[in-house]
């Protein structure tokens, strides 16, 4: 019987022996995870509303399509991502060759959450694979019928020596991090991403994670209605609030929130009905325990939009709260669900101040006609991605960098970013044997005229950066 130590060290040997490099085998791999998208397609959408009811539109954009595209995109561009980087030279290496060769890391462990149990763990994959690694995935235990389905699928499309699925929960994932990785990369929430981080740092492996975190929302006095109301009913209720780049609360004055709370009821009344139980479209809570953490929550401020929840079904209405205070349990950490509380303040440099006494979040939006108030809050806050009079939207682009900052993550994915993040940038430098002449200065006995052309020619030439200064 073969054990996980053995498992482990197939895999290791497999990536020494060169196996996951040629681009062609990256390639196959790449076409092998589409294919297995594209055949499996009725049978991932089934797991998927049996894990959190949830439905084929939402599915099929942030899921499977998602990572589809996201596999389509990689293999347009792998070769030219593949390719050394020629770098700028000074003087003295003008006659070598200097670029940056990006070369796998080695065996990579990709730990995945359960709320897009599909787009998290093949998402960083994609990116694994394109860069040569051979690689070890722990998709989320809790989202239960999708990681039984993956953890079957994956073996039959992919490699068997390069890529393996190891499943379990904290206990088994304790155990995988006590071996040595050449990456890791973690999706899920911040307490446990400080672990990851403590068993990474015994092997001084580097890792990303990928966190959350609570991402403030400010709606400005010169907001849209319609549209303000229509993408945060979406946005915010969206796989029913469990994405990290979930708005997590509003920021506004009590007029505007006055004018916002019945706008953002009639499009949920049009969104999934008069009640969204009965709706094909409102998924369900990802587990029982995450389903009493939130229950838990509606205690705080007062109820102005659905609170109604059932721990059978695991549902929990989209709701909003009002009358919500900092110190409420509401505030006191990410939501992750349909639950959405408003904070009120009385000016854009309030909701900063506010929004800068927290931990970054992963995202910050803001809903505002007046582009001075979108730019003042672009400057004056950080968070992984940014996005103005929408939300969800900054993570659907392959050309935009996803990632946190601080508490909200190390790192960051998704496109080119996600090959750069499983590459590591070699600097090498090729010589030639000759020329000796020209080395000659670096040699001792050192004396004054050697120092001068050597300073002469590693200088670097200062440029005019006016035209930088705003
Ligand atoms: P989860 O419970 O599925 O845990 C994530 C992974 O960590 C799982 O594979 C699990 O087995 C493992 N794990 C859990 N406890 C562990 C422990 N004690 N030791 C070692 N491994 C352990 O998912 P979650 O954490 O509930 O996910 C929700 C969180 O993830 C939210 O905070 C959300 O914002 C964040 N998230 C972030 C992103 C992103 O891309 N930044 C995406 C989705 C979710």
């Amino acid at each position: 019987m073969t054990t996980f130590t053995d498992s482990l060290l197939r895999l290791r040997g497999a990536f020494v022996s060169g196996k996951s490099q040629p681009v062609d085998f990256r390639i196959n791999q790449l076409n092998a995870l589409i294919q297995l998208l594209e055949e499996n397609e009725v049978a991932l959408l089934s797991v998927l509303y049996q894990d959190l009811h949830k439905c084929k539109f939402e599915a099929m954009i942030a899921e499977i399509d998602f990572v589809k595209n996201e596999a389509i995109y990689t293999l347009n561009n792998i070769r030219s991502w593949m390719e050394p980087e020629i770098v700028e030279k000074t003087y003295i290496t003008r006659m070598d060759q200097c670029f940056i060769q990006k070369e796998p890391f080695g065996l990579v462990l990709i730990i995945a959450a359960w709320s897009h149990p599909i787009q998290l763990l093949l998402m960083p994959l994609i990116g694994a694979i394109a860069a040569g690694n051979c690689v070890v995935l722990k998709p989320s235990e809790v989202s239960v019928q999708t990681t039984a389905l993956l953890s079957k699928l994956i073996p039959k499309y992919l490699d068997k020596e390069c890529f393996a699925v190891f499943n379990g929960g904290p206990v088994e994932t304790r155990k995988l991090l006590q071996f040595k990785f050449d990456y890791i990369f973690y999706t899920g929430n911040s307490i446990v991403g400080k672990l990851i981080m403590k068993a990474a740092a015994e092997h001084l492996t580097p890792v990303t994670l990928e966190l959350g975190g609570k991402n403030p929302c400010y709606i400005d006095q010169s907001f849209h209605l319609e549209s303000t109301a229509q993408r945060l009913a979406w946005g915010c209720f969206f796989n029913v609030g469990q994405c990290c780049v979930s708005p997590d609360y509003l920021l506004c004055s009590r007029e505007v929130q006055d004018q916002l709370i019945p706008a953002i009821g009639q499009c949920l009344e049009r969104f999934y009905g008069k009640d969204p139980r009965e709706s094909p479209d409102y998924g369900r809570i990802g587990s029982d325990d995450h389903f009493k953490q939130l229950q838990q929550l509606l205690t705080s401020g007062r109820i102005v939009i659905g609170g109604e929840s059932d721990s059978q079904d695991r549902y929990i209405a989209p709701t909003v709260l009002v009358d919500v205070q900092e110190s409420d349990p509401v505030m006191q950490k990410e939501i992750f669900g349909p639950i959405l509380p408003i904070i009120n303040v009385n000016s854009m440099g309030e909701a900063i101040a506010f929004i800068n006494k927290q931990q970054n979040p992963l995202a910050v939006y803001v809903f505002a006609t007046n582009s001075k108030v979108v730019n003042e809050m672009l400057q004056k806050t950080s968070s992984g991605g940014f996005c103005s009079n929408d939300n969800l939207v900054q993570m659907i682009l392959n050309t935009l960098p996803f990632g946190g900052i601080g508490y909200s993550g190390i790192g960051a994915y998704h496109g080119k970013f996600s090959f750069d993040t499983f590459s590591h940038k070699r600097a090498c430098v090729l010589k030639s044997a000759g020329l000796e002449k020209l080395h000659s200065a670096r040699y001792p006995p050192y004396t004054q005229q050697k120092l001068s052309w050597l300073l002469w020619a590693t200088q670097v030439r200062k440029r005019d950066c006016s035209c930088c200064l705003l």
